[in-house]
Order: C-alpha cells, then sequence, then structure tokens
C-alpha cells in the first residue's frame, strides 16, 4: 500500500511558536511599549518618553499614532517633557508622511475619555490620518467597507524608508 506524504514541517514551528506567545492581555499601548511579544507592532521610532507607530486598524494608508511610552490617560498628565516631545514628533510624522504618500490633507487628534469619545483604548494616543484625494469610493459610502491598496507591511516599509526624520 501506498501512502502519500505532504511534507509541511513549517506549520510545526508555526504551531510552537503560537504556543510559546502568551496573548497580551493588559493595555495594548503598554505591551507595544514593553515590547510584549504577544502585541502586534510597527514600531516607526521610539526613545524613552514617546514612539511613533502605526495603527494596526488603519483608517487609511500610513495612520500612525504617536503615543507616550508611560500609561497616561488624561492629556494634562503629560509631563512638560513629554507633551513637548509629542507635539514635535506629530510634526516630524506629518512631514515623513509627506515624504513618503504625498497626502492631500491630514485628520490629526485624540480621542480621550474612552467609549464617550469614540475611543476604546484608554491610554493617551494621537492619530495622525493622512486623507488622500478620491478618499471615499462607493465601497466605503456605501458598503462601510475601507479598501486599502496597500497592505500594513507595505506601508509600515514605505514608512521607514523615511522614518529617519522622527530622530531628535
Ligand atoms: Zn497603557
Amino acid at each position: 500500500m501506498y501512502i502519500n506524504y505532504l511534507w509541511a514541517t513549517h506549520r510545526l514551528k508555526y504551531a510552537k511558536d503560537r504556543k510559546s506567545v502568551q496573548p497580551y492581555k493588559g493595555c495594548i499601548l503598554c505591551g507595544v511599549a514593553k515590547d510584549h511579544p504577544g502585541v502586534i507592532k510597527k514600531v516607526l521610532y521610539k526613545d524613552r518618553l514617546m514612539m511613533v507607530i502605526m495603527n494596526v486598524f488603519p483608517y487609511n494608508v500610513g495612520h500612525v499614532q504617536v503615543v507616550p511610552v508611560r500609561h497616561v490617560e488624561e492629556i494634562e498628565d503629560l509631563t512638560e517633557e513629554e507633551s513637548g516631545r509629542m507635539w514635535r514628533l506629530v510634526k516630524k510624522s506629518v512631514v515623513m508622511i509627506k515624504k513618503t504618500f504625498q497626502p492631500k490633507g491630514f485628520n490629526i487628534g485624540f480621542n480621550i475619555g474612552g467609549d464617550i469619545a469614540g475611543g476604546s483604548i484608554r491610554h493617551l494616543h494621537c492619530q495622525i490620518v493622512p486623507r488622500y484625494e478620491r478618499d471615499l469610493g462607493f465601497m466605503e459610502v456605501l458598503a462601510d467597507t475601507k479598501v486599502m491598496p496597500m497592505t500594513l507591511d507595505q506601508a509600515f516599509r514605505e514608512l521607514k524608508k523615511h522614518s529617519e526624520i522622527l530622530e531628535e
């Protein structure tokens, strides 16, 4: 009797990797800041106070967030040093995104106060969403679906080419 084997040994590694990684249960942005293996991370810049990361559920190509490393929920709880660094990184992120994707405009802002403000993550973060000409096609208007012309990894790679702008 013949038995045909299809060798798929790469699956074993995958299964092992998944087993060894505990899903992260705490604040997701603290998980990114602590470089926890159970969190998807697309970090463009990080220093001891702030980081610039990709939003892994982007509204648009090139959507990034400026996030304090420390768990801070209210804007007034930022130190002067953190406030200054955060604002500089917002400016620099805009320059980086302009250089990478040449958007027509931006929406920049915070959702503070959790659900009431439409934000699900309490850890303070400033959203920087580039806007492009013809952003809204019929899929967005009629089907409540966002068409992304590029994967998250592709956008990350493109932004990385200009991420030296974020350095102090
Ligand atoms: Zn946090």
